[in-house]
């Protein structure tokens, strides 16, 4: 497998909107099985195929413990949101920063799995935000568009002037990132 190199804020390429997926062939499970190598070697919980240029409807995400349940969404849609809350939230292409962000924590997410059929899942609490999250990044958004303007110029302007020298693995005990 491949390790894919993850675009960080603020790379131009992050703002493309992601096209639909016409078919899940071997190319695209290639692609899938890199993404989720890509996510676990930098300690992320999810990963949207924007973040490595691919300008393609797809993310992957494990939020397990033991780092053994990886789910693959291709072309995911949400179909309901409920119980809007408050999240820390920390992203691969964004690293070293985590802010509060609200999004719905619970959701019903559709769409293609790695096998190429089509499923429906609820998912709650650290899932359903890193599916929006990631849906967000297939958008061309990022969690630091749901922050102030200064907040978001500072960060913009840290990574630019800390470009070589930023961790991206997340210390035990951070919150998330994705
Ligand atoms: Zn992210």
């Amino acid at each position: 497998m491949t390790r894919l190199t993850i675009l960080e804020y603020p790379d131009p390429r992050l703002r493309t909107k992601a096209t639909p997926v016409a078919e899940v062939d071997a190319r695209l499970r290639t692609l899938i099985d890199d993404m989720l190598e890509s996510m676990y070697v930098a300690k992320g919980v999810g990963l949207a195929a924007t973040q490595v240029n691919v300008h393609k409807r797809l993310l992957v995400a494990d939020v397990s413990e033991e780092k053994n349940t990886p789910l693959v969404f291709v072309n995911p849609e949400v179909l309901s949101r409920e119980e809007i809350g408050t999240m820390q939230e920390g992203c691969l292409s964004v690293p070293g920063f985590y802010e509060d962000v609200n999004r719905a924590h619970r959701i019903r997410v559709k769409a293609t799995g790695r096998d190429g059929k089509t499923f429906e899942m609820d998912a709650e609490g650290l899932l359903a935000v890193c599916v929006q999250h990631e849906i967000d990044h297939l958008d061309g958004k990022l969690f630091v568009d749901y922050l102030s303007e200064l907040k978001r110029n500072r960060i913009r302007r840290k990574l630019e002037k800390d470009q070589r020298q930023r961790v991206t693995d997340s210390a035990p005990g951070r919150a998330p990132a994705f």
